[in-house]
């Protein structure tokens, strides 16, 4: 039996840095903070949604300078790519690894994970900022085995639930852009459904109820309904903008692969016409768009 004294090894966690301080970056900055790491933050934006305990930092070439793991919250694979280029080109850097917590899709997140230099972690998110506040948000991932522990610290900071879906970058962009079809596939349906409904004579308390207990359920009507709909709240942190641009992005990729795209082109017509009509409309705002009369209930 070893009775050698046992030596005390100072946990050392590394420094965060995270850019894009949004909807849902402004939650998952602040769950690092109270993981207990050092957070060191950037947005274009500017500095107000910087977490409490959180540091300001006025650029990504100085943030990649102070943080060794950097996690990105962007709106779009453009974005990132230019972000992760000002990381790896920055004079002096100490980053060495990138948790993409963005809907970038697969083709940009296979791009990203070629850049010179940093270790790229594909790692969307689902559940929306109430599921990040909640720390019940998916977070789905793929790298190699050295990136994925590397950064296994950073991810449980994220959050309470996580999948490790596959060793390379893009497949957890795959899993969730199918996410995001059949979400957005289903909010679209319920929205004519519900208003459907409406139209005979039925109040929308019974008929979520009641589609909640038969065959019709999905996250529509047991969650986005309820909380967004129902209360007239449409708030879920979400813009209709960004779901289009999942919605396109899964047609393109499905395209590329040669999948089926029926029903993809008609999800991708409803929400471009809906962010076109309503931009930067919260998402969940489908149901009066689709209902043509702007009313909540
Ligand atoms: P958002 O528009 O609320 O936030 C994006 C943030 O990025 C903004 O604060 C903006 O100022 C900042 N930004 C833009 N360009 C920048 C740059 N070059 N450098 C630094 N900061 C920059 O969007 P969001 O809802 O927080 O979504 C962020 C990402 O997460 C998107 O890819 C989205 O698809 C994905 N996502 C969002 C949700 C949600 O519920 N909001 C859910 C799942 C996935």
């Amino acid at each position: 039996m070893d009775d050698a004294p046992r030596r005390r090894h100072p946990v050392t966690r590394p420094v965060v840095g995270f850019v894009g301080l949004g909807n849902m970056g402004g939650a998952l900055a602040g769950n690092l903070v109270r993981s207990g790491f050092e957070l060191v933050a950037h947005d274009t934006a500017g500095p107000a949604r910087t977490p409490l305990g959180a540091r300001w930092s006025p650029s990504p070439a100085d943030l990649a300078r102070a943080a060794d793991t950097v996690v990105l919250s962007l709106p779009d694979g453009t974005v990132c790519a230019d972000v992760v280029r000002q990381l790896a080109t920055a004079r002096g850097r100490r980053v060495t690894h990138i948790v993409d917590t963005s809907t970038v899709g697969v083709t940009a997140a296979r791009s990203l994970a070629g850049v010179r230099g940093l270790s790229y972690v594909d790692a969307p998110v689902s559940g929306g900022v109430a599921g990040a506040r909640k720390r019940t948000l998916m977070v789905m991932y793929a790298g190699t085995d050295d990136a994925c522990a590397h950064v296994e610290p950073v991810l449980a900071g994220l959050s309470d639930r996580r999948r490790r879906v596959g060793d390379r970058p893009g497949q957890a962009q795959a899993l969730k852009l199918a996410n995001n079809f059949l979400s957005a596939t289903a909010l679209a349906a319920t929205s004519e459904a519900v208003a459907f409904a409406r139209s005979a004579g039925l109040d929308m308390e019974t008929v979520l109820d009641v589609l909640n207990a038969s065959s019709g359920r999905s996250a529509a009507t047991a969650d986005k309904f309820p909380a967004e709909v129902l209360t007239g709240r449409y708030a879920s942190g979400f813009s209709n903008a960004l779901m289009a641009k999942d919605v396109h992005l899964y047609g393109r990729e499905a395209a590329g692969l040669g999948t089926a795209t029926t029903l993809a082109e008609v999800t991708r017509a409803v929400w471009e016409a809906f962010a076109e009509a309503e931009p930067g409309a919260d998402f969940t705002r489908i149901y009066p768009f689709t209902r043509g009369s702007g009313e909540a209930s």
